[in-house]
């Protein structure tokens, strides 16, 4: 029998623990108090939305998750009325946007049950937002759940934490994503291990890579960049190379979704919303839509530079492995005979060196340092003999 949980992959504990609540859920009486507060935490790409999700479904199926009725897939492709999925496209989530949440959420549940709240991003929250959910969570007798997923514990406040059940995804393991991409999208078992293997433990990326020729030919030049530092000028030319790579693997997974919402927000506005009579409600709406799809895609940016750095990382990752004699626990296995060459010429003091440098860069552009500026000094040093 199909469930909403198995979307999970590698996490039997978090299944376990979560089907056990929906039964307690379905059971319970009125006088009874349910967890109304989760948090989900884990790596990215672990899956905590995912799990949050799967679990909000299962709250509000009356089969308690079966994944294939009306109630599973409204809410998982966001559309059921008592399933709030809290998406954050800027920096931060403020107090505003918590507010109008919170207003959102006030009325009773529309179908009787739950009303369930999945924040993706909570740790995003400012401190007031996190000062104004926390009123909300602590509010005795709701029929609300709130469901919040952060990377680590640490990244909620205390106040909030306190309150919350919380719950730790594992990083699947390479066995666990290649099985799933196997069964599920029919991938060969030799490209499943492959993806799995380079995409280490991060669901999402193995996917994209083991369904996406032109992903795997980006990751391809940005896995060479290490091995084409040979002056100051290649090494401004391999800054530029991954700036701009990373910027348009960005760009291509954001602009189907930009021009989708745009479209979404004309029709809200009626037909005419398009033509020249466009109202000034709807010419306004667009603007602001347009500017938050911005920020966006900065972030997006962002974060592509900074997957393409943990990936050059895992390069110097394994020629130490290979230098430590561990040559069988390399991560890019498609790279052997390069990674072996690399680890007889290069000293390992100086892989250790150039891994810092890598970790140093990502902090740095964390802190909204200019990207391609950022990624020349890095690969100058990564230059270094
Ligand atoms: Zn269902």
């Amino acid at each position: 029998m199909s469930s909403s949980f198995d979307d999970l992959v590698g996490q039997d504990r978090v299944s376990e623990v979560l089907r056990g609540a929906v039964l307690a859920s379905r059971s319970l009486q009125e006088s009874q108090e349910m967890t109304h507060a989760w948090i989900f935490t884990g790596p990215p790409g672990s899956g905590r939305s995912t799990a949050a999700l799967a679990f909000a479904q299962a709250l509000i199926c009356p089969e308690g998750g079966c994944g294939t009725c009306s109630d599973c897939s409204s809410a998982k492709s966001y559309g059921h009325p008592d399933v709030e999925i809290v998406q954050t496209e800027g920096l931060s989530i403020k107090v505003e946007e918590v507010r109008e949440l919170l207003t959102r959420v006030a009325w009773a549940p529309s179908m009787g049950g739950w009303r369930v709240v999945v924040m993706e991003d909570a740790d995003r929250l400012t401190e007031s937002a996190a000062n104004a959910l926390l009123k909300a969570i602590e509010e005795p007798g709701t029929r609300t759940v709130w469901l919040l997923c952060a990377p680590t514990l640490h990244d909620i406040i205390p106040t909030i934490r306190s309150r919350c059940r919380h719950l730790q995804l594992q990083t699947p393991s390479p066995d666990d994503i290649a099985r799933v991409l196997i069964s599920r999208y029919q991938i060969s078992s030799s490209m499943a291990d492959f993806a799995a293997r380079v995409s280490q433990g991060h669901i999402g990326r193995a996917k994209h890579l083991a369904t996406n020729e032109i992903a795997r030919s980006n990751r391809d030049s940005i896995m060479k960049l290490p091995l084409q530092l040979g002056s100051l000028a290649s090494a401004f030319q391999a800054a530029q190379t991954l700036v701009d790579l990373a910027t348009t693997e960005a760009n291509t997974a954001s602009q189907d979704r930009d021009t989708r919402e745009i479209e979404k927000l004309q029709e809200a506005y009626g037909k005419g919303a398009t033509g020249r009579g466009m109202a000034t409600g709807a010419a306004k709406a667009i603007k602001e839509l347009e500017k938050e799809q911005k920020t966006r895609a900065t972030r997006l940016i962002r974060d592509s530079i900074d997957s393409a750095l943990i990936e050059i990382a895992t390069f110097y990752q394994d020629v130490l492995m290979t230098q430590s004699g561990h040559a069988d626990s390399i991560v890019n296995v498609d790279m052997q005979n390069a990674i072996e060459s690399y680890a007889k010429k290069s000293p390992s003091h100086s892989c250790v060196q150039k891994i810092s440098a890598i970790m140093e860069a990502r902090f740095k552009l964390e802190r909204n340092a200019a990207p391609l500026v950022t990624c020349e000094a890095l690969m100058c040093q990564l230059a270094k003999p």
